[in-house]
């Protein structure tokens, strides 16, 4: 479809809507919309358009009822559907209207709402794209609730499950049997349940659903939650079919410890590219220096690494490696913090594994097992008076004590055990320091 001069265009438009943005790509031919997606977070809905090409667009809102429509100039409506349902209380549907100007892009929306329109250039498979985000009024996630101090409770270990990718990014695809973004979100759902069901945590996520999170908010929301730990989950892929088991790194001052290590945390720093970032974006937060409490925090990163690295190979999970490199997402963090790359999605034993969901729960053990012996380690936590603990499976009386930095004697004369006595799950145990 020939392309008609812009200002036509939009002079028509503003004849007819309330608002109009007009947006110049560099000048292009039209190109016709070759498919809709959409992904529905806790915060917003997001949009993706793909288009075969550049080309120039505006965007419109209308009311009654409430519509943001987006006008790819020239160009038809291609290989995508027509009318994409949504439903998910921010947006109806998504429709495509073929007009002489172009394609309108229709976001029919349930209530009128603050949007966001960007385009993005192609990256890897992904093509020239316009995201359309349309937000709910409150954005929730970004300010959690305070951590509780009320007197005489055990102040939780805050817990950071960071699910990699997600949305418009899939992660890798490996050998295209398994896709990162949906195996990560598993085993990190999986980790969750364990630690809350061990009480003594506070378990956060940075997503829970198939939706993309930058790289930027992910941080946001660790040091926004007053983080002890931060795990982030994902898969590995490698030119080599013969590669595989897992690889834990953490970030050290003197960077990346081989060339693949680099190589990697390149491609996971992409995230923002291929799930879409505005140009807008608040990006400095990516370069925010290094955290002075950064060189205490290495260290413990470290050993949080070695404990994922004993549980995995005492659980016989395969070979695991630990490795530095500059992951952006790890950066910049107020806590100790390691990103798993659980298995690689190139070799066809380790996607044999990860498709089960038994050996994805063992992982998920793995993970949680490492996460307690951290805190044996690193932060007993100190029982305040009338502080309770109830047994979760696995636990001992040794680990208890450990837990709360008391003997085992001490627990034992607190709740009037004989050396003999054993414990049971969900029993309610005193573990204030006498
Ligand atoms: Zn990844």
């Amino acid at each position: 479809m020939k392309r008609r001069p812009f200002h036509t265009v939009l002079f028509v438009l503003v004849a007819a809507s309330a608002i109009v943005v007009a947006t110049s790509l560099p000048a292009a031919a039209g190109a016709d919309v070759s498919a809709v997606r959409y992904w529905t977070a806790p915060d917003h809905t997001r949009i993706v358009v793909d288009l075969t090409g550049e080309a120039s667009y505006s965007t419109s809102v209308l009311t009654d009822p409430d519509r943001v429509v987006v006008l790819v100039v020239g160009g038809g409506i291609g290989a995508a559907q027509v009318v994409t349902p949504v439903g998910d209380g921010l947006v109806d549907r998504v429709r495509l209207n073929e007009l002489q100007s172009g394609t309108q892009v229709v976001v029919d929306l349930s209530t009128a709402s603050a949007h966001t329109v960007f385009p993005l250039k192609p990256y890897l498979t992904k093509p020239n794209r316009i995201v359309i985000d349309i937000f709910h009024e409150e954005q929730p996630g970004v300010a959690p609730p305070a951590r509780p101090e009320a007197a005489g409770e055990i102040t939780p270990r805050v817990i950071i499950i960071d699910p990699g990718h997600g949305g418009e990014d899939p992660g890798t695809l490996g050998n295209g049997v398994l896709v990162e973004k949906d195996i990560v979100l598993d085993i990190s759902k999986r980790l969750a349940a364990l630690l809350k069901s061990r009480g003594g945590y506070d378990v956060r996520l940075t997503r829970d659903g198939d939706y993309f999170v930058r790289l930027a908010k992910r941080k946001q929301i660790a040091n926004a939650s007053g983080g002890d730990v931060f795990i982030s989950i994902h898969a590995n892929s490698a030119p080599s079919k013969r590669a595989d088991g897992t690889e834990v790194f953490y970030v050290s001052p003197r960077g990346a410890s081989d060339q693949a290590a680099r190589e990697l945390a390149d491609r996971e720093n992409a995230a923002d590219l291929v799930g879409g970032v505005s140009p807008d974006a608040n990006g400095d937060v990516l370069s925010i220096l290094v955290d002075l409490k950064m060189s205490d925090n290495v260290q413990k990163s470290s050993d949080l690494a070695g404990l994922v690295e004993d549980e995995v190979g005492r659980d016989r999970l395969g070979d695991c490696v630990i490795k530095q490199a500059g992951f952006l997402v790890l950066k910049s963090l107020a806590m100790p913090s390691i990103l798993v790359e659980v298995g690689f999605l190139t070799n066809s034993s380790d996607v044999n594994k990860l498709k089960r969901a038994s050996y994805r729960q063992s992982y998920a053990e793995c993970l949680a097992a490492a996460i307690d012996h951290y805190f044996d380690r690193y932060a007993p936590v100190v029982a305040q008076d009338g502080g309770m603990h109830k047994v979760a499976p696995g636990e001992t009386l040794w680990s208890i004590a450990r837990r709360y930095d008391i003997t085992i004697d001490d627990l034992r004369a607190m709740n009037g055990l004989d050396p003999r006595a054993t414990i049971r799950v969900d029993q309610v145990l005193a573990v204030t320091r006498s």
